[in-house]
């Protein structure tokens, strides 16, 4: 039985990575998958999926406009593997969830939890409701804790507490940090956080 798979993370916790993984392995057995990633992302330029290791796999991209209707799909397919799930809408996560089980095709879904205000993305709220198999992916904030949130910080090394949930073409970065170390004001001092996960 198919099903529509959600793994969720903080950033860089190796998600792409886990993502085309899968992608070789399906590939090592002669069988055909599709890959998209969200056209919002250009941190690795537009219609692929890079990990920090250095593979990188061309992707399809998608955006709110996408639909993930069989016959709109490529044909012969044995898996659907989506990077960056969180800008996904709720109608697109539905249509996933109706492919797995409608139409018999595995959607693996990757994707952050929640934003840099601790704020749920669209995608990542429905697919934590609709996918039949979660998953957390574990990444370590630099307290040595389990990260499960972001924090959003300027060029300065400032963190950011206001703004839009996707900033386009900025120079914000993320750090993956544990609860405690998300609530605690000093959190980004560069002394405290020497820059394991910029
Ligand atoms: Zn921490």
């Amino acid at each position: 039985m198919a099903k529509l798979y959600f793994r969720y993370a903080a950033m860089n916790a190796g998600k792409s990575t886990a993502l085309l993984q899968v992608a070789h392995n399906y590939a090592e057995r002669g069988m055909r998958v599709m890959l998209f990633t969200a056209a919002i992302d250009g941190r690795s330029g537009f219609g692929v999926i890079s990990s920090r290791l250095g593979i990188e796999r061309p992707a399809s991209l998608f955006g709110p406009g996408t639909s993930f209707l069989r016959e709109l799909l490529e044909p012969d397919l044995s898996c659907v593997l989506i990077d960056e799930a969180q800008f996904l809408t709720a109608l697109q996560v539905r249509q996933l969830h109706r492919l797995a089980h409608e139409d018999g095709l595995p959607v693996i879904c990757y994707g952050l939890r929640s934003d840099f205000q601790g704020e749920g993305f669209a995608g990542s709220l429905a697919l934590l409701c609709l996918a039949d198999d979660l998953e957390e992916m574990k990444t370590i904030c630099a307290c040595g804790r389990k990260a499960s949130m972001n924090l959003r910080i300027d060029h300065k090394g400032i963190r950011v507490r206001e703004g839009a949930q996707i900033e386009i073409g900025g120079n914000e970065r993320y750090r993956a940090v544990c609860p405690s170390c998300f609530y605690a004001d000093d959190a980004v001092s560069p002394d405290k956080a020497p820059g394991l996960f910029g």
